[in-house]
């Protein structure tokens, strides 16, 4: 084999030398050509084995390589010029650059050199279709704001289109922000899930079940029909996790929470609601059915680790204990509790206890954007202030409650919330060279006190490039915001919106 791979490179040479003398010019030649034969060996042998390494290598769907990867794993391994390979929607290495280039090929490669590889954000409470109320009615409580603006601005103008309309604007809104998972409660939820998984985006999505006549349905009967059919369609989608909505216990009864409990029991589906939002709420609880929210749910059977519950700003010890032993999800929203005046939850001692707490956004009616990164700088500060000591609620802690504790509260700490072998490919790159993130010294703390939404550059979920160079690829952003200015005139026309400010 040997002497035919040299036989077939030395003859080129020898054919234009023909039947000339042998000069000492064509010897030199000679010597010069004995040195390339084993060169070009070399060179066949090498190019073999690099063939053989290429064929060694696993194909995976898409790499994202030379990044900082923060992958918020069990022991929150931070890696230098790492990267993730990403495979029918997980994730199936996560790893040092090198390592990945070695093990592993794609038909796309996307560069994150100088960024940041991040867990996609979960905004763990949102009513999504609200955007188109962003700012109708601020500066009042909570119970002013829903009884005189909010419930009659929705009984006016929420339909399927307006739900529609109103989902695209927040979850264009979400995914530019590097939101890869948002929980929901709201009206015609069906169509709700239906614009989300066209988006690409993942969501835990609840219909809205409550005690008085809404958009989509006229009573709590045809409500749990209706979340009926949605649960059965979507259920098993690999985007979409249909859940119940009781909306809280002062606006459902009994009766309908246990409805919902038992409804829940029989499909595995999630329960979302809001507990504990007001001191008001737990006063009037307290008068009404002699205990408190959390103490009545309880009673009547309705929490366990199905339960997704919103605020949770009024709790006692106790309830915490008992939200902590039931495995209940808890959903902070500094923000909105901020801007209602709300009170603010004991997110310290949820923390300290290692209670499932996660953040979100509300809806924009009351924060007024969907932006978590502000949420995770909000709750890092407001508890500070609030306890008078700057150690509460860390950097790294309100990022965890944007990412795996999120995830925990949604009760999917198996499928998302880290950057983890086996877990569903939801990755956020972020640029790290903004002036307001120079210099960094603390990956944390630059991610949470220092990085903004627009920051944001790359948006992966379930494998799937959605946002590529701060691009949105499954959404139209121009047609949604005319669409969003088409209901504006309609929702100021509607309830006398004041849209400038008085004399
Ligand atoms: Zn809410």
């Amino acid at each position: 084999m040997m002497r035919r791979i040299i036989s077939v490179f030395s003859v080129g040479p020898w054919l234009n030398i023909g039947s000339r003398k042998i000069t000492t010019e064509t010897r030199r030649t000679l010597r010069n050509q004995s040195l390339i034969v084993p060169l070009l060996f070399a060179l066949i042998v090498s190019a073999a084995s690099l063939m053989m390494a290429q064929r060694r290598k696993t194909t995976v769907d898409l790499i994202i390589r030379g990044g900082t990867v923060v992958t918020m794993d069990g022991t929150r391994r931070v890696i230098e010029d790492g990267g993730v390979a990403v495979k029918g929607g997980r994730i199936v290495a996560v790893s040092k650059t090198a390592d990945i280039d070695r093990n592993y090929a794609a038909p796309e490669v996307v560069n994150a050199n100088g960024k940041v590889i991040v867990p996609g954000l979960i905004n763990g409470h949102t009513h999504v279709p609200m955007t188109l109320f962003r700012g109708i009615a601020d500066d009042l409580d909570l119970q002013e704001w829903l009884t005189k603006y909010i419930f009659p601005a929705e009984a006016k103008n929420v339909t399927e289109d307006f739900v529609r309309v109103g989902t695209r604007l927040g979850l264009a809104e979400m995914i530019r922000s590097g939101t890869t998972t948002y929980c929901d409660m709201y009206y015609f939820e069906d169509a709700i899930a239906d614009e989300t998984f066209k988006a690409g985006m993942r969501g835990v999505l609840g219909e809205t079940v409550i005690d008085f006549p809404v958009a989509d349905n006229k009573t709590y009967e045809e409500g749990l029909a209706y979340v009926e059919r949605f649960v059965k369609k979507w259920q098993g989608n690999a985007l979409i996790v249909p859940a119940i909505a009781p909306h809280a216990p002062y606006t459902v009864s009994e009766d309908h929470l246990k409805a919902a409990r038992s409804f829940s029991d029989r499909t595995g589906a999630p329960i979302v609601t809001h507990i504990e939002e007001t001191k008001r709420e737990v006063d009037d609880s307290i008068k009404a059915k002699g205990a408190s929210p959390i103490v009545y749910l309880n009673r009547i059977g309705f929490l366990n680790n199905r339960v997704i519950a919103a605020h949770v700003v009024w709790p006692s010890e106790e309830e915490l204990g008992l939200l902590k032993q039931l495995g209940v999800g808890i959903v902070h929203n500094p923000q909105s509790n901020m801007k209602l005046a709300s009170g603010v939850a004991p997110v310290p001692e949820m923390l300290r206890n290692d209670l499932p707490v996660g953040l979100g956004t509300d809806g924009a009616a009351s924060n007024n954007d969907l932006n978590l990164w502000e949420e995770m700088d909000t709750a890092a500060k407001l508890h500070k202030v609030i306890s008078r000591d700057p150690k509460v609620v860390s950097a790294q802690e309100a990022f965890e409650m944007a990412t795996i504790r999120g995830a925990r509260a949604l009760h999917l700490d198996n499928e998302i919330g880290s950057i983890e072998k086996g877990k569903r490919a939801d990755l956020v790159i972020v640029d790290l060279d903004a002036l307001n993130q120079t210099p960094y010294y603390n990956i944390y703390s630059d991610l949470v006190y220092a990085t903004k939404a627009g920051d944001v550059r790359t948006v992966i979920i379930e494998g799937r490039v959605i946002m590529r160079d701060r691009r949105l690829l499954t959404l139209n952003e121009e047609a949604i915001k005319v669409d969003a200015r088409r209901y504006r005139e309609r929702i100021i026309r509607s309830v006398g919106v004041k849209t400038l400010p008085e004399d």
